[in-house]
């Protein structure tokens, strides 16, 4: 793994299309620093779809760099309610890939997120869903999407028509705020780097709005025309890197987990904030998370430690999941079987990362028992 890649907290989803469609480019997407390759099924044929999404994963396997696939969903602008005329086909192409995230255009209450999970249970997969808020009724019921859904998109674009443009930039910070404090994951989308669709530099006004979008809180930044038909899609997933991991240099870490004291009383999330604060007051070089269905490196993305979580999982299902979470660099190791074990394999990812030396400290999470998914108990300062 290259560390520069775990150093940097804020994720970057990248469009595909005509202008990285050739695995060349892909491959540079994906060394530049994309962690998630989104499809728009808004464009493009399912057969074009089917090959991007083949070659993402064969060039990801032999970079072995993680990467997750989201399918974006059109639905339509113009109906609303029948959510199985409107999304059935697209959730059987989304099914028969095996896509890890499914984002939902123009949703407009929670009831809908619930129908289109009915309806990916009875073809017997799961796949988290991204609902993206694209209209005022969305925006009102933010918060009880957010609860229906695995997290949400700023979808810019379509908002800005449907709230007014001057509406845009409070409806993001608030949104990406209720996500942070529910602990779901927010994607801020579309025009962040528009220009570089035809030039290889970024507008002023650009670099601070992506520099603003990380400091708000966002987990991921997308790109979209940016990366799917400009002259510069390599430049632009660049330019992006460097700009968050400038903005990143002063994002308040320590005052997010002093302010999220009282989070939710229960035991997992009071292992997980004590986990960062650990880490920050003993000067980790890692939080190392132990996570079978990745919610213990869910609880500790949202209390926005400085280090790195790396997220050893047997999984692959859950390694590409988890490269949508803010601080999250997911790891695949094979299950450990013994308390013994967890500390060996922490000790030996801390190295490989090239995160820690001999001596350094590290944090190591897990839920006890390790057959059992779902909780986080464990915390233990551990010297390398
Ligand atoms: P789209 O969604 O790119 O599919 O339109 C994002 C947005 O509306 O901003
Ligand atoms: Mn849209």
């Amino acid at each position: 793994m290259n560390p520069t890649k775990a150093v940097r907290h804020v994720k970057i989803v990248s469009t595909l299309g005509p202008a990285s469609s050739s695995p060349e480019v892909i491959q540079k997407l994906l060394k530049g620093g994309m962690d998630m390759a989104r499809l728009n099924l808004a464009y493009g044929t399912l057969e074009e779809h089917r090959r991007l999404i083949a070659e993402v994963r064969r060039l990801s396997q032999k970079l072995r760099l993680p990467t997750g696939i989201l399918l974006d969903l059109p639905g339509s602008k113009y109906r609303s309610g029948d959510v199985k005329t409107l999304f059935s086909q697209h959730l059987d192409f989304a099914a028969s890939q095996g896509v890890d995230f499914v984002a939902l255009s123009f949703i407009s209450s929670a009831r809908q997120v619930k129908e289109v999970k009915e309806l990916l249970q009875k073809m017997n997969v799961d796949i988290p869903v991204i609902v993206k808020i694209e209209e005022a009724p969305a925006l009102e019921r933010s918060s009880s999407l957010l609860e229906a859904s695995e997290g949400i998109m700023v979808a810019r674009g379509d908002l800005a028509l449907n709230i007014s443009i001057e509406k845009v930039p409070v409806a993001q910070k608030q949104l990406i705020r209720e996500a942070n404090l529910c602990g779901k994951p927010v994607i801020t989308a579309t025009q962040m780097l528009m220009s570089m669709v035809e030039s290889a530099t970024p507008t002023r006004a650009e670099a601070t709005d992506v520099a603003n979008a990380v400091l708000d809180g966002s987990d991921a930044l997308m790109l979209s025309e940016e990366t799917a038909i400009g002259s510069y899609p390599v430049a632009a997933v660049e330019t992006m890197v460097r700009i968050a991991l400038e903005a990143e240099t002063v994002f308040p870490y320590q005052q997010i987990i002093s302010e999220r004291r009282d989070f939710l009383p229960e035991a997992n999330d009071a292992a997980a904030r004590a986990a960062c604060q650990m880490a920050y007051q003993v000067q980790a070089k890692a939080i190392i998370a132990f996570t079978y269905g990745g919610t213990t490196a869910l609880r500790l993305s949202k209390y926005r430690p400085r280090q790195p979580i790396l997220a050893v999982t047997s999984r692959e299902i859950i390694e590409r999941r988890l490269t949508l979470l803010w601080g999250v660099c997911p790891i695949s190791k094979p299950e450990p079987s013994s308390l013994d074990e967890v500390f060996e394999v922490a000790r030996e990812v801390a190295l490989e990362t090239r995160l820690a030396k001999k001596g350094d400290l590290v944090i190591v999470t897990a839920g006890l028992p390790l057959s059992l998914p779902g909780s986080t108990n464990l915390v233990k300062i551990h010297s390398v």
